[in-house]
């Protein structure tokens, strides 16, 4: 089995080299192709107005200039020797849960996947507020991230389809088993924006800083993730509101 490995962490993230280890359970035949720098929040954007550089590491660890879907379609195109048989993505430090899952760039490197139809999955290891930076730490990744993967790897994903990982923030003796579970949704009320003024007088901002709220809805991975499981989400790409067809129909006349 052939495996790209990706993030949005960037190429030197302790959370990629995790996700390496655990992929290297499944294959030898691993290739990594992940953005040079941080990519954290950069969504499903695909660099179109200025050249992408691709930076080689070794036979099969290469860097690029770019964003997480950038690596993705250089990893598949122009990396490999031919096209991965799996795509996986993290593992993220910090959460891709509800409605990060739009903002994120792990996921979407996740989704750049699907697209090309190649079996795809984001993985993602939830922090408390206490870990941040490089303190975050991946064992439940770590020790769960195979045993989760593991029973994906046979199973059959709809086209336009892939599968979101959360691990928990808690010591991996300590995770209680794995949920699927459906995307939960954040209460979207403060965003608060960060003010400052760097040391030249002129102003700064900084989003994402607030802690996120969230109702606790049933069978979210939120939920799972609170009640410390692993939350193994499936996610596909139609975003059409089906049920909101008709009645919009109806007020274009028809
Ligand atoms: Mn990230």
């Amino acid at each position: 089995m052939k495996i790209l490995i990706t993030n949005d962490d960037g190429i030197h993230a302790p959370g990629l080299a995790v996700l390496e280890e655990i992929a290297r359970e499944f294959s030898d035949d691993i290739w990594i192709c992940a953005p040079a720098e941080e990519q954290s929040g950069a969504g499903h954007s695909l660099t179109l107005s200025e050249p992408v550089r691709l930076r080689r590491y070794d036979e099969r660890r290469f860097a690029v200039s770019g964003t997480p879907t950038d690596a993705v379609m250089l990893g598949m195109r122009k990396v490999m020797d031919s096209p991965p048989d799996l795509i996986l993505s993290g593992v993220n430090r910090g959460a891709n849960l509800g409605d990060d899952i739009t903002y994120s760039g792990t996921v979407s490197a996740a989704i750049e996947g699907a697209l090309a139809g190649i079996k795809s999955i984001a993985l993602s290891q939830v922090y408390a507020r206490e870990g941040m930076g490089d303190d975050v730490p991946f064992a439940a990744a770590a020790a769960w991230g195979a045993r989760t993967i593991a029973p994906l790897l046979n199973a059959p994903l709809p086209a336009r389809s892939l599968i979101n990982i959360n691990f928990p923030p808690r010591p991996a003796a300590e995770v209680k088993g794995i949920r699927v579970v459906r995307q939960g949704f954040h209460d979207y009320s403060r965003g608060t924006v960060v003010e400052g003024r760097d040391p030249r007088g002129y102003r700064y901002f900084w989003f994402g800083l607030d802690p996120i709220e969230h109702t606790l809805d049933h069978g979210t991975d939120l939920e799972a993730i609170e009640e410390g499981y692993v939350a193994v989400t499936p996610l596909h790409l139609d975003l059409t509101h089906y049920s909101s067809l008709g009645a919009l129909a109806e007020r274009f006349g028809k």
